[in-house]
């Protein structure tokens, strides 16, 4: 998405470590107009799929998560992090190696909100490894809900794990995908 691209060159800041930060319009500051274009691109690209539910995972995905979801007009249900009084009964759980913080955490989701008649699109900010969609999918499979694919803002395609979800016949669509990504020069490259 060529917006997305625009904006990510214009106010994406590169840091070691592989860390791209899109702070000021993404998922700190978020730009609202720009959020509800990509709902709305992501609404094309499914079509015709019958979403029920937009699954992401907190705090980050909500975002783009809701101008997702108003587009296909279900909830956006998300991931809890950890457990909370809020959560009572049974819950769905998963677990998540986090990139950015680099330690494991639990997701849990309750199983209120998601059901075997659901069709489910997951939603995030970034894909790096796959390892925060690994854990959605897994929750998706415990509920016995149907997957119709994972929407992502930006893949750091470099770090692999959007095309090994692909190949296990995953259907990934990114609104914008990184190739290369220099931290020295600040340079990125997008996969045309
Ligand atoms: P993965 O699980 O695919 O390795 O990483 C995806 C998760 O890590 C996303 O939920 C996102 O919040 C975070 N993440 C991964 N890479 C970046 C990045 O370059 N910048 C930011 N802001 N978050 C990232």
């Amino acid at each position: 998405m060529q917006l997305l691209e625009e904006r990510i060159i214009k106010d994406g800041k590169v840091f070691s470590g592989n860390v791209l930060k899109v702070d000021s319009f993404l998922n700190h500051q978020i730009d609202v107009e720009l959020l509800d274009k990509m709902g709305e691109e992501i609404k094309n690209l499914f079509n015709g799929v019958n979403i029920t539910k937009v699954l992401t995972i907190e705090a980050s995905g909500i975002g783009v998560g809701c101008m997702v979801a108003n587009h296909f007009k279900c909830p956006l249900l998300f991931a809890k992090k950890s457990k909370t009084l809020n959560i009572k009964g049974d819950v769905y759980t998963s677990k998540v190696e986090s990139f950015t913080h680099q330690c494991t955490y639990d997701i849990i989701v309750s199983k209120d909100f998601l059901k075997e008649n659901d069709t489910v699109l997951i939603v995030d900010d970034f894909l790096a490894k796959g390892n925060a969609l690994i854990g959605l999918i897994d929750i998706v499979n415990q509920a016995g809900a149907k997957l119709a694919g994972c929407a992502i803002a930006i893949e750091k395609g470099y770090q692999g794990g959007g095309d090994k979800l692909r190949a296990q016949g995953v259907r990934v669509e990114s609104m914008a995908i990184i190739d290369e990504m220099d931290d020295t020069t600040g340079n990125i490259v997008f996969r045309k």
